[in-house]
Parts: C-alpha cells; sequence; structure tokens
C-alpha cells in the first residue's frame, strides 16, 4: 500500500518499499509494484519522485 503523506496542505504518496515521494499517486503504486517485483529501482520511475527537492 501506498503511504498518503500531508505535509503543507499538500499531499504526496510514498512508495513503502523505497519510500521514494511521489506527487502522483500513479507513480507511487508504479513504484512500489516495480519494487516488489523487481527488488530494485527502475529509473523511469524514480525521476517523477520529488525526494530530490524536499526533505
Ligand atoms: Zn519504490
Amino acid at each position: 500500500m501506498v503511504n498518503i503523506i500531508k505535509k503543507n496542505k499538500s499531499v504526496y504518496y510514498q512508495c513503502e518499499e523505497c519510500r521514494l515521494i511521489y506527487k502522483d499517486k500513479g507513480w507511487a503504486d508504479k513504484c512500489e509494484k516495480w519494487c516488489r517485483e523487481n527488488r530494485s529501482c527502475n529509473l523511469n520511475i524514480v525521476k517523477h519522485s520529488i525526494n530530490k527537492n524536499t526533505k
């Protein structure tokens, strides 16, 4: 299950597997599915995360 994070009145979605955060639930879902099945990161998905911009 993707975690829902509420921060500064915005809602973010976190992949439970790799803990990356996404603004778009669709990407978080994709990431989590990928992480679970492949035990690795998919750069094409990870690049949509916002971890680099926020703490
Ligand atoms: Zn992930």
